[in-house]
Protein backbone atom coordinates (compact mmCIF):
# COMPACT_ATOMS: atom_id res chain seq x y z
CA UNK A 1 0.00 0.00 0.00
CA UNK A 2 1.03 3.68 0.11
CA UNK A 3 2.43 2.96 3.64
CA UNK A 4 5.62 2.63 2.82
CA UNK A 5 6.06 5.83 1.10
CA UNK A 6 4.82 7.90 3.81
CA UNK A 7 6.77 6.86 6.31
CA UNK A 8 10.02 7.74 4.52
CA UNK A 9 7.95 11.40 4.56
CA UNK A 10 7.19 11.11 7.71
CA UNK A 11 10.60 10.75 9.06
CA UNK A 12 12.18 13.76 7.49
CA UNK A 13 9.08 15.64 7.85
CA UNK A 14 7.93 17.51 11.49
CA UNK A 15 5.04 18.92 10.45
CA UNK A 16 3.71 15.50 10.62
CA UNK A 17 -0.52 16.39 10.07
CA UNK A 18 0.45 18.48 7.10
CA UNK A 19 2.02 15.37 5.63
CA UNK A 20 -0.12 12.78 6.76
CA UNK A 21 -2.93 14.39 4.79
CA UNK A 22 -0.63 15.01 1.76
CA UNK A 23 0.37 11.07 1.62
CA UNK A 24 -3.55 10.61 1.59
CA UNK A 25 -4.59 12.92 -1.00
CA UNK A 26 -1.56 12.01 -3.44
CA UNK A 27 -2.17 8.38 -3.19
CA UNK A 28 -5.90 9.28 -3.96
CA UNK A 29 -4.41 10.88 -7.02
CA UNK A 30 -3.06 7.14 -8.43
CA UNK A 31 -5.46 4.83 -10.32
CA UNK A 32 -4.91 1.82 -7.85
CA UNK A 33 -5.53 3.81 -5.14
CA UNK A 34 -8.23 5.46 -6.19
CA UNK A 35 -10.44 3.64 -3.91
CA UNK A 36 -9.62 5.39 -0.95
CA UNK A 37 -11.54 7.54 -1.73
CA UNK A 38 -14.38 5.60 -1.28
CA UNK A 39 -13.62 5.30 2.39
CA UNK A 40 -13.43 7.83 5.16
CA UNK A 41 -10.23 9.77 5.98
CA UNK A 42 -10.22 9.22 9.25
CA UNK A 43 -8.89 5.52 9.42
CA UNK A 44 -6.12 6.82 6.73
CA UNK A 45 -4.91 9.64 9.32
CA UNK A 46 -4.52 6.68 11.21
CA UNK A 47 -3.26 3.67 9.90
CA UNK A 48 -0.38 6.61 8.52
CA UNK A 49 0.08 7.76 11.90
CA UNK A 50 0.00 4.35 13.18
CA UNK A 51 2.78 3.29 10.55
CA UNK A 52 4.84 6.64 11.63
CA UNK A 53 4.65 4.93 15.28
CA UNK A 54 5.74 2.03 14.28
CA UNK A 55 9.05 2.92 12.37
CA UNK A 56 9.94 5.43 15.26
CA UNK A 57 9.43 2.28 17.06
CA UNK A 58 11.78 0.40 14.77
CA UNK A 59 14.45 2.78 14.51
CA UNK A 60 14.47 3.17 17.77
CA UNK A 61 15.12 -0.05 18.46
CA UNK A 62 17.96 -0.05 15.83
CA UNK A 63 19.76 2.53 17.75
CA UNK A 64 19.05 1.08 20.90
CA UNK A 65 16.95 3.79 21.70
CA UNK A 66 14.41 1.07 22.85
CA UNK A 67 14.42 -1.29 25.68
CA UNK A 68 13.05 -4.78 25.20
CA UNK A 69 13.62 -7.35 22.46
CA UNK A 70 14.86 -5.86 18.69
CA UNK A 71 11.44 -5.15 16.70
CA UNK A 72 11.16 -6.16 12.86
CA UNK A 73 10.65 -3.68 10.28
CA UNK A 74 6.48 -2.68 9.77
CA UNK A 75 4.88 -5.26 7.49
CA UNK A 76 2.88 -5.10 4.69
CA UNK A 77 -0.52 -6.29 5.45
CA UNK A 78 -2.33 -9.12 3.68
CA UNK A 79 -6.02 -8.74 2.85
CA UNK A 80 -6.60 -12.00 4.16
CA UNK A 81 -5.30 -10.97 7.25
CA UNK A 82 -7.35 -9.22 10.11
CA UNK A 83 -8.25 -6.30 9.24
CA UNK A 84 -8.82 -2.82 11.31
CA UNK A 85 -9.72 0.86 10.88
CA UNK A 86 -9.79 3.44 13.91
CA UNK A 87 -12.50 6.05 14.41
CA UNK A 88 -11.72 8.90 16.49
CA UNK A 89 -14.18 11.41 17.77
CA UNK A 90 -16.19 13.65 14.30
CA UNK A 91 -15.53 9.72 12.42
CA UNK A 92 -17.93 7.93 14.89
CA UNK A 93 -20.95 8.56 16.97
CA UNK A 94 -23.78 6.86 19.35
CA UNK A 95 -27.31 6.98 18.80
CA UNK A 96 -29.51 4.39 20.62
CA UNK A 97 -28.01 1.47 20.08
CA UNK A 98 -26.83 1.70 16.44
CA UNK A 99 -23.48 3.76 15.63
CA UNK A 100 -22.92 5.52 12.75
CA UNK A 101 -19.52 5.37 11.27
CA UNK A 102 -18.51 8.16 8.44
CA UNK A 103 -18.87 7.32 5.62
CA UNK A 104 -20.32 3.69 5.94
CA UNK A 105 -23.63 4.14 7.96
CA UNK A 106 -25.48 3.15 10.96
CA UNK A 107 -24.89 -0.88 11.94
CA UNK A 108 -26.54 -2.00 14.70
CA UNK A 109 -23.79 -4.39 16.78
CA UNK A 110 -24.92 -6.81 18.70
CA UNK A 111 -23.56 -5.07 22.27
CA UNK A 112 -21.44 -7.34 24.54
CA UNK A 113 -22.01 -4.71 27.22
CA UNK A 114 -22.88 -1.46 28.08
CA UNK A 115 -20.61 1.62 27.70
CA UNK A 116 -19.29 2.90 30.80
CA UNK A 117 -18.49 6.52 29.39
CA UNK A 118 -18.54 8.23 25.95
CA UNK A 119 -15.71 6.35 23.95
CA UNK A 120 -13.26 8.32 22.91
CA UNK A 121 -12.51 6.06 19.56
CA UNK A 122 -14.07 3.09 18.18
CA UNK A 123 -12.04 0.66 16.03
CA UNK A 124 -13.79 -1.56 13.74
CA UNK A 125 -12.25 -5.57 13.34
CA UNK A 126 -12.62 -7.89 10.53
CA UNK A 127 -10.93 -10.89 11.62
CA UNK A 128 -9.51 -13.81 9.35
CA UNK A 129 -13.27 -15.71 9.79
CA UNK A 130 -14.91 -12.52 7.75
CA UNK A 131 -16.32 -11.37 11.18
CA UNK A 132 -17.03 -8.12 12.19
CA UNK A 133 -16.31 -6.46 15.62
CA UNK A 134 -16.24 -2.80 17.21
CA UNK A 135 -14.00 -2.11 20.40
CA UNK A 136 -14.45 0.95 21.82
CA UNK A 137 -11.94 3.24 23.98
CA UNK A 138 -13.32 3.82 26.81
CA UNK A 139 -12.44 5.74 30.13
CA UNK A 140 -13.44 3.57 33.70
CA UNK A 141 -13.50 4.53 36.74
CA UNK A 142 -11.51 2.21 39.62
CA UNK A 143 -13.94 0.51 41.34
CA UNK A 144 -13.71 0.09 44.93
CA UNK A 145 -14.03 -3.35 46.61
CA UNK A 146 -12.32 -5.21 49.60
CA UNK A 147 -10.09 -7.80 49.22
CA UNK A 148 -10.76 -11.19 51.13
CA UNK A 149 -6.72 -11.54 51.25
CA UNK A 150 -3.48 -9.26 51.64
CA UNK A 151 -1.81 -10.93 48.66
CA UNK A 152 -1.33 -13.59 46.31
CA UNK A 153 1.67 -14.96 44.34
CA UNK A 154 1.15 -16.62 41.45
CA UNK A 155 3.25 -19.30 39.36
CA UNK A 156 2.83 -19.80 35.98
CA UNK A 157 3.72 -23.36 34.58
CA UNK A 158 3.16 -25.53 31.42
CA UNK A 159 1.48 -28.76 33.22
CA UNK A 160 -0.56 -26.70 35.56
CA UNK A 161 -1.33 -22.69 34.68
CA UNK A 162 -1.12 -21.24 37.72
CA UNK A 163 -0.69 -22.54 41.34
CA UNK A 164 -1.29 -19.93 43.96
CA UNK A 165 0.56 -19.41 47.15
CA UNK A 166 -2.54 -20.36 49.06
CA UNK A 167 -2.49 -23.89 47.19
CA UNK A 168 -5.14 -23.57 44.73
CA UNK A 169 -4.44 -24.74 41.71
CA UNK A 170 -6.39 -23.64 37.84
CA UNK A 171 -5.68 -25.98 34.86
CA UNK A 172 -5.65 -24.19 31.57
CA UNK A 173 -8.25 -25.79 29.36
CA UNK A 174 -7.26 -28.56 26.46
CA UNK A 175 -6.57 -26.99 23.42
CA UNK A 176 -4.66 -29.93 21.92
CA UNK A 177 -7.85 -31.57 20.21
CA UNK A 178 -7.74 -28.46 18.53
CA UNK A 179 -4.46 -27.72 17.40
CA UNK A 180 -3.94 -31.17 15.95
CA UNK A 181 -6.54 -30.38 13.51
CA UNK A 182 -4.95 -26.86 12.95
CA UNK A 183 -1.43 -28.91 12.32
CA UNK A 184 -3.57 -31.16 9.69
CA UNK A 185 -4.87 -28.63 8.04
CA UNK A 186 -2.02 -26.52 8.19
CA UNK A 187 -0.24 -29.76 5.96
CA UNK A 188 -2.99 -29.70 3.38
CA UNK A 189 -2.86 -26.10 3.10
CA UNK A 190 0.88 -26.70 2.13
CA UNK A 191 -0.27 -28.85 -0.33
CA UNK A 192 -3.20 -26.72 -2.08
CA UNK A 193 -2.05 -24.46 -5.39
CA UNK A 194 -2.42 -21.01 -3.96
CA UNK A 195 -5.39 -18.87 -5.04
CA UNK A 196 -7.51 -21.67 -5.66
CA UNK A 197 -10.86 -22.38 -4.09
CA UNK A 198 -9.82 -25.29 -1.96
CA UNK A 199 -6.93 -23.54 -0.05
CA UNK A 200 -8.80 -20.46 0.74
CA UNK A 201 -11.84 -23.05 2.05
CA UNK A 202 -8.82 -24.55 4.41
CA UNK A 203 -7.30 -21.19 5.31
CA UNK A 204 -11.31 -19.91 6.15
CA UNK A 205 -11.30 -23.38 8.44
CA UNK A 206 -8.11 -22.77 9.94
CA UNK A 207 -8.91 -19.36 11.02
CA UNK A 208 -11.81 -20.60 12.63
CA UNK A 209 -9.85 -23.46 14.70
CA UNK A 210 -7.54 -20.43 16.09
CA UNK A 211 -10.46 -18.19 16.76
CA UNK A 212 -11.81 -21.04 18.78
CA UNK A 213 -8.82 -21.84 20.41
CA UNK A 214 -8.39 -17.77 21.34
CA UNK A 215 -11.86 -17.46 22.38
CA UNK A 216 -11.09 -20.72 24.94
CA UNK A 217 -8.32 -19.18 26.06
CA UNK A 218 -9.71 -15.31 26.56
CA UNK A 219 -12.73 -16.92 28.20
CA UNK A 220 -10.31 -18.83 31.09
CA UNK A 221 -8.00 -16.02 31.31
CA UNK A 222 -10.68 -13.59 32.20
CA UNK A 223 -12.21 -15.39 35.00
CA UNK A 224 -8.91 -16.25 35.98
CA UNK A 225 -7.70 -12.76 36.38
CA UNK A 226 -11.14 -11.58 37.79
CA UNK A 227 -11.07 -14.01 40.75
CA UNK A 228 -7.14 -13.40 41.69
CA UNK A 229 -7.75 -9.23 41.34
CA UNK A 230 -11.13 -9.26 43.24
CA UNK A 231 -10.07 -11.62 46.02
CA UNK A 232 -6.73 -10.21 47.14
CA UNK A 233 -4.92 -6.65 47.84
CA UNK A 234 -2.05 -7.59 45.98
CA UNK A 235 -0.99 -10.00 43.36
CA UNK A 236 2.33 -11.03 42.56
CA UNK A 237 3.83 -12.71 39.23
CA UNK A 238 6.90 -13.97 38.44
CA UNK A 239 8.31 -11.97 35.48
CA UNK A 240 9.18 -14.68 33.01
CA UNK A 241 11.46 -14.68 29.86
CA UNK A 242 8.53 -15.79 27.40
CA UNK A 243 10.19 -14.31 24.26
CA UNK A 244 13.24 -16.40 25.27
CA UNK A 245 10.97 -19.34 26.12
CA UNK A 246 9.37 -19.26 22.77
CA UNK A 247 12.81 -19.73 21.06
CA UNK A 248 12.97 -23.03 22.66
CA UNK A 249 10.60 -24.88 19.70
CA UNK A 250 9.36 -27.64 21.66
CA UNK A 251 7.68 -25.50 24.06
CA UNK A 252 6.95 -22.83 21.66
CA UNK A 253 3.32 -24.15 20.76
CA UNK A 254 2.30 -24.94 24.60
CA UNK A 255 3.69 -21.57 25.83
CA UNK A 256 2.10 -19.40 23.02
CA UNK A 257 -0.93 -21.57 23.31
CA UNK A 258 -1.18 -20.88 27.22
CA UNK A 259 -0.92 -17.64 26.94
CA UNK A 260 1.08 -16.22 29.95
CA UNK A 261 1.56 -13.06 28.84
CA UNK A 262 -1.82 -12.43 27.99
CA UNK A 263 -2.49 -13.45 32.02
CA UNK A 264 -0.03 -10.77 33.21
CA UNK A 265 -1.88 -8.12 30.60
CA UNK A 266 -5.28 -8.93 32.43
CA UNK A 267 -4.00 -9.04 35.93
CA UNK A 268 -2.40 -5.46 35.63
CA UNK A 269 -5.33 -3.58 33.98
CA UNK A 270 -7.86 -5.08 36.26
CA UNK A 271 -5.72 -4.62 39.13
CA UNK A 272 -6.14 -0.93 38.26
CA UNK A 273 -9.61 -0.94 37.69
CA UNK A 274 -10.00 -2.42 41.18
CA UNK A 275 -7.17 -0.42 43.10
CA UNK A 276 -4.95 -3.32 43.41
CA UNK A 277 -1.23 -3.41 43.94
CA UNK A 278 0.04 -5.46 40.95
CA UNK A 279 3.57 -6.47 40.90
CA UNK A 280 5.95 -8.77 38.95
CA UNK A 281 9.00 -9.79 40.63
CA UNK A 282 12.73 -10.48 38.51
CA UNK A 283 12.96 -13.80 36.98
CA UNK A 284 16.29 -14.37 38.81
CA UNK A 285 14.82 -14.86 42.04
CA UNK A 286 15.78 -18.14 43.17
CA UNK A 287 12.10 -19.49 43.70
CA UNK A 288 12.54 -22.63 43.49
CA UNK A 289 15.72 -23.09 45.19
CA UNK A 290 14.66 -21.85 48.86
CA UNK A 291 12.11 -23.12 51.11
CA UNK A 292 9.30 -21.10 52.07
CA UNK A 293 8.53 -22.24 55.44
CA UNK A 294 12.35 -21.72 56.71
CA UNK A 295 14.29 -19.78 54.22
CA UNK A 296 16.74 -22.57 53.63
CA UNK A 297 18.45 -22.59 49.89
CA UNK A 298 18.40 -26.33 48.82
CA UNK A 299 19.75 -25.33 45.47
CA UNK A 300 18.58 -26.17 41.96
CA UNK A 301 16.12 -28.83 41.47
CA UNK A 302 16.17 -30.88 38.12
CA UNK A 303 12.45 -29.90 35.88
CA UNK A 304 11.47 -33.41 37.14
CA UNK A 305 11.18 -33.06 40.72
CA UNK A 306 7.87 -32.04 41.79
CA UNK A 307 7.85 -32.42 45.25
CA UNK A 308 10.72 -31.93 47.64
CA UNK A 309 11.22 -32.46 51.52
CA UNK A 310 13.12 -29.47 53.15
CA UNK A 311 16.26 -30.97 55.33
CA UNK A 312 16.16 -27.77 57.63
CA UNK A 313 12.72 -28.02 58.55
CA UNK A 314 11.48 -31.36 57.50
CA UNK A 315 8.65 -29.47 55.66
CA UNK A 316 7.25 -31.09 52.51
CA UNK A 317 6.28 -29.38 49.54
CA UNK A 318 4.96 -29.38 46.29
CA UNK A 319 7.26 -27.45 43.82
CA UNK A 320 5.01 -25.13 42.07
CA UNK A 321 3.18 -23.61 45.43
CA UNK A 322 6.26 -23.59 47.08
CA UNK A 323 7.91 -21.32 44.26
CA UNK A 324 4.17 -19.29 44.51
CA UNK A 325 4.81 -18.82 48.38
CA UNK A 326 8.39 -17.57 47.53
CA UNK A 327 7.06 -15.20 44.66
CA UNK A 328 3.97 -13.88 47.48
CA UNK A 329 7.13 -13.26 50.01
CA UNK A 330 9.69 -11.66 47.75
CA UNK A 331 6.50 -9.51 46.01
CA UNK A 332 5.41 -8.50 49.70
CA UNK A 333 8.77 -7.84 50.57
CA UNK A 334 8.65 -10.98 53.36
CA UNK A 335 11.99 -12.31 52.21
CA UNK A 336 13.49 -14.89 54.43
CA UNK A 337 17.33 -14.35 55.17
CA UNK A 338 17.96 -17.49 52.82
CA UNK A 339 20.72 -19.64 54.59
CA UNK A 340 23.59 -19.87 51.59
CA UNK A 341 24.65 -23.31 53.44
CA UNK A 342 24.44 -25.38 50.64
CA UNK A 343 27.53 -27.22 49.30
CA UNK A 344 28.83 -26.53 45.71
CA UNK A 345 25.97 -28.40 43.22
CA UNK A 346 24.27 -31.09 46.40
CA UNK A 347 21.22 -30.25 46.35
CA UNK A 348 20.62 -30.02 50.33
CA UNK A 349 16.58 -30.96 49.89
CA UNK A 350 15.31 -34.53 49.47
CA UNK A 351 13.41 -35.57 46.33
CA UNK A 352 10.06 -36.62 47.01
CA UNK A 353 8.16 -36.95 44.00
CA UNK A 354 9.50 -36.64 40.67
CA UNK A 355 7.14 -36.42 37.29
CA UNK A 356 7.67 -39.82 36.00
CA UNK A 357 5.99 -41.25 38.75
CA UNK A 358 3.30 -38.45 38.91
CA UNK A 359 0.24 -40.67 37.14
CA UNK A 360 -2.16 -37.52 36.53
ZN1 LIG B 1 12.49 -25.54 55.46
Amino acid sequence: MMLWLCARSLRSCQVITTCIHLVITQAKKTLEREWLSEVSNIPLQQSVADLGVAYKNFFDSLKGKRKGKRLGSPKFKKKTNQQSARFRIGGFSIKGDEVYLAKIGNVKPIWSRVLPSAPTSVTVIKDCEDRYFLSFVVEIEPVQTDAKNQSLGIDLGIKTFAVMSNGEKAESPDYSKLDRKIRKLQKKLAGQPKGSKRRNKTRIQIAKLHNKIADTRKDFLHKLSTKVVSENQAIILEDLNVSGMVKNRKLARAISLQGWREFRTLCEAKSQKFGRVFHVISRWEPTSQICSECGYKWGKLGLKVRAVQCLNCGTEHDRDENAAKNINKVGTGHCHDSKRTQREGIATAKVVRTSTDDKT
